[in-house]
C-alpha cells in the first residue's frame, strides 16, 4: 500500500484568482459560493477566501466565474 499524502485542499488543481480593480461588487460570487468568496464591508469589492478550494466546490466556483458581471474571477484549472 502506498501512502500518497493527506488528501486536503491542497490536493485539487483549481487555482482561483480574483482581481479587485474589474470587481463591481454585485456580490454573485458571494451567493454561489460562499466559503470561496466574500466581500469587503466597505464597498463590496471582492475577497478571496479560498484561492484553492476543494474539488467539492469546483462547479459553485465555476458557475461564479460565469456569471460575474465584472469578470473579475479567473480560473487556473492546471494549477
Ligand atoms: S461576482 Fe464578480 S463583480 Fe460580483 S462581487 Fe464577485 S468578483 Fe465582484
Amino acid at each position: 500500500m502506498t501512502y500518497d499524502g493527506p488528501i486536503g485542499e491542497e490536493d485539487t488543481d483549481m487555482k482561483v484568482v480574483t482581481d479587485e480593480a474589474k470587481c463591481c461588487g454585485a456580490g454573485q460570487c458571494v451567493l454561489l459560493a460562499p466559503e470561496v468568496f466574500g466581500q469587503r464591508d466597505e464597498d463590496g469589492v471582492v475577497v478571496l477566501l479560498e484561492p484553492r478550494p476543494a474539488e467539492d466546490r469546483h462547479a459553485a466556483v465555476r458557475e461564479a466565474a460565469a456569471v460575474c458581471p465584472g469578470a473579475a474571477i479567473r480560473l487556473d484549472e492546471d494549477a
